[in-house]
C-alpha cells in the first residue's frame, strides 16, 4: 500500500502518532479531529496515500463512502447535531491543508456559522476524548 514519508495521516496509519481512532477496516480509518469546529468533528481517510481526490482509486473512494455514512450514522446518533456536512478538500483555495485524501464527518448548529474554509483551533483533548467515547459507544 502507497505512503508518503512526511505525511502526517500516513504516519498515523503506520501507529507512529497517536490518534482516537473510530473505525477501521482494510481500507479506511477514522478518527477524531484534533482542530474540531464542532463536537463530534472527525474524518475518513484512505490507508492508502493520495494526495486528493484525483488521485485516489475508484475501490478506495468507495471504501472512504461507504465508513463515512457508518460513523456519520454514530457522530449522528452521539452527538444530536441539527445537521451534518460531508466536507472533502482539494487544494490550498478550498481549505485542504493535509494532502492525503480525506473526508470530514462535519456536525452542524443551527447558530453555528460555520463556513466552508473555517480555521483551525486547538480543540480541548479531554472533550475530544469524552465525544471519542460516545461515538466509539454508538458505533457499538
Ligand atoms: P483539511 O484542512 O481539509 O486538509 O483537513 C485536515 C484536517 O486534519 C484538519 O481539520 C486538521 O485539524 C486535522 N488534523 C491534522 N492533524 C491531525 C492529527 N494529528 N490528528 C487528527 N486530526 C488532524
Ligand atoms: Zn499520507
Amino acid at each position: 500500500m502507497s505512503s508518503a514519508p512526511d505525511c502526517i495521516f500516513c504516519k498515523i496509519i503506520a501507529g507512529e502518532i497517536p490518534c482516537f481512532k473510530l473505525f477501521e477496516d482494510e481500507r479506511t480509518l477514522s478518527f477524531m479531529d484534533i482542530n474540531p469546529f464542532n463536537d463530534g468533528h472527525c474524518l475518513v481517510i484512505t490507508k492508502a496515500h493520495y494526495p486528493d481526490l484525483f488521485a485516489a482509486s475508484a475501490d478506495d473512494l468507495a471504501a472512504v463512502a461507504r465508513t463515512t455514512q457508518t460513523v456519520a450514522a454514530a457522530v449522528n446518533s452521539a452527538m444530536r447535531p441539527e445537521g451534518l456536512n460531508i466536507v472533502q478538500a482539494n487544494g490550498p483555495a478550498a481549505g485542504q491543508s493535509v494532502f492525503h485524501y480525506h473526508c470530514h464527518v462535519f456536525p452542524r448548529r443551527l447558530d453555528d456559522e460555520a463556513m466552508l474554509n473555517w480555521g483551525h483551533n486547538p480543540g480541548d483533548m479531554t472533550r475530544i476524548e469524552a465525544n471519542h467515547q460516545k461515538i466509539l459507544a454508538a458505533l457499538g
